[in-house]
């Protein structure tokens, strides 16, 4: 297997590279870091996780290390699909070009354009931009793009989903035609592979295997769920949720859990707080200031749970995800190969646990034939879980009158109510009462009033 060594790289760069504690390049680092240096155009076709973005970083930092960077004339421009993903490759530049001298201006929404302006007006090496917000400093006259001399396309595929494809065409058509193209997409759809034909010249392909069958140290399992009512479906899913994470116990040392929709993601994560899991959301409609305290958090791990949607967690570089929790079965499958791809990253042990209720039974077969396998199905834990025990034995197992409802719910690592694990819980609990007295009637309830007076 190759070394860093063997690529090519400047030896700041390799420096900076042993500093991250990287070891040996992944398979998208082995083949596009050689041509990417020689200046060839370069097509990656690599998911998040398989380290595509250091693929492009690092040659970049080295090939640009020499030369300066002009006013308003940035010399290389990575256009991502969101402000999370922008901000994560910024940080990684960072960290690659600690040893190396470049500037470096992050265009995304949420953030002022008067601080991008006045970095923009005194040269930048590197522009790292969402196409939308580009666009508006572009027409807005603050800034050049024909000073480019590298340009990389980040995620292209999720830049089709999100239609950004004429952005980029435009994007491309206002740099010079001279500059090197490095392009990167998790798949090739024909309108991908339409855009690549077109803008990238005799690029070196590098293909690495996907995520789903690359990732085998990720342990995957689905719940299978059925409501035992129709009105009941939204309380007992989350409560299959609470379980599923449970059993997992310790192991869970940090999870994102996805739900389909914004409106579940809100929910979710209030309801885990609510059942005291230290649980966040993050979604599109929260202000950047917000989101990025939630991923903060997440990242130094004071911050356990992150309930998201796809569209928010795309491309969020968090090294160590032990679980991914999908609340909900995606509906389009490829979405599931990214969600799971959060945990068991760079080689690291994981686990995705679904829900899977009977209408998304389809979207699973799809998934299933995506992935080329078969999801093991795990037991629902809130059907495994021991039933209640007959009112009878519970009142002979009772040692003292006075059993307290907390001791009873004590095999609960956060020391929650019974009625908190779900369903039925509060219906038992009356029960209880009411038993615990006929079997173990203090005796000061059989006393009469008088008597009562008189003790
Ligand atoms: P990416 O696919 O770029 O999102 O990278 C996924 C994760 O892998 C990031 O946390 C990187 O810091 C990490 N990573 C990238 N390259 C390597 C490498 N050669 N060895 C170990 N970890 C890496």
């Amino acid at each position: 297997m190759t070394d860093f060594t063997d690529l090519g790289l400047s030896p700041k760069v390799l420096r900076a590279v042993t500093e991250a504690g990287y070891v040996k390049p992944t398979p998208i680092q082995e083949g596009a870091i050689p041509p990417a240096l020689e200046g060839k155009d370069v097509l990656g076709i690599a998911q998040t996780g398989t380290g595509k973005t250091a693929s492009f970083t690092l040659p970049m930092i080295c090939k640009l290390a020499r030369g300066r960077a002009r006013a308003r004339m940035p010399r290389s421009l990575v256009l991502c699909p969101t402000r999370e993903l922008a901000a994560q490759v910024a940080e990684n530049f960072d960290t690659y070009s600690k040893h190396v001298k470049l500037t470096k201006a992050l265009l995304i929404g949420g953030v002022s354009f008067k601080e991008q302006d006045a970095l923009i007006d005194k040269g930048v090496d590197v522009l790292i931009a969402t196409p939308g917000r580009l666009l508006d400093h572009f027409e807005r006259g603050k800034l050049l793009l024909t000073g480019i001399e590298i340009m990389v396309v980040d995620e292209a595929d999720r830049m089709l989903d999100m239609g950004f494809i004429p952005d980029i065409e435009r994007i491309f058509s206002l740099t010079p035609f001279t500059r090197q193209t490095l392009f990167f997409s998790a798949t090739m759809a024909p309108e991908i592979e339409r855009i690549t034909n077109t803008f990238l010249s005799a690029p070196a392909r590098i293909e690495v295997a996907r995520q789903a069958t690359a990732s085998e140290t990720i342990e995957q399992g689905v719940v299978m769920f059925k409501a035992s009512r129709r009105d009941r479906l939204a309380t007992e899913k989350r409560a299959v949720l609470r379980a599923v994470i449970e059993a997992e116990g310790e192991k869970c040392t940090n999870a994102i859990i996805f739900c389909n929709r914004k409106v579940d993601v809100d929910i979710v994560a209030k309801s885990l707080k609510k059942h005291g899991f230290h649980a966040e959301a993050i979604h599109g409609d929260l202000d950047q200031s917000q989101r990025t305290r939630t991923l903060d958090a997440f990242r130094d791990k004071s911050l356990r749970f992150l309930v998201a949607s796809d569209v928010a967690a795309r491309g969020l570089d968090i090294p160590s995800v032990s679980h991914v929790f999908n609340y909900d079965v995606p509906s389009h499958s490829e979405d599931y190969v990214h969600r799971i791809g959060r945990t068991g990253r760079a080689g690291r042990d994981g686990k995705a646990v679904m829900i899977c209720a009977p209408s998304d039974e389809k979207n699973l077969a799809a998934i299933e034939k995506l992935i080329d396998k078969e999801i093991p199905r795990i037991e629902n834990p809130v059907k495994a879980a021991p039933a209640p025990e007959p009112v009878k034995e519970e009142a002979d197992a009772a040692p003292k009158p006075s059993r307290s409802r907390s001791s009873s719910s004590s095999s609960s690592s956060r020391g929650r109510s019974k009625s908190d694990q779900g369903g039925g819980g509060r219906s038992r609990g009356r029960d209880e009462k009411v038993v615990g007295m006929g079997d173990h009637m203090p005796q000061f309830i059989a006393m009469s009033f008088e008597e009562r007076r008189a003790s």
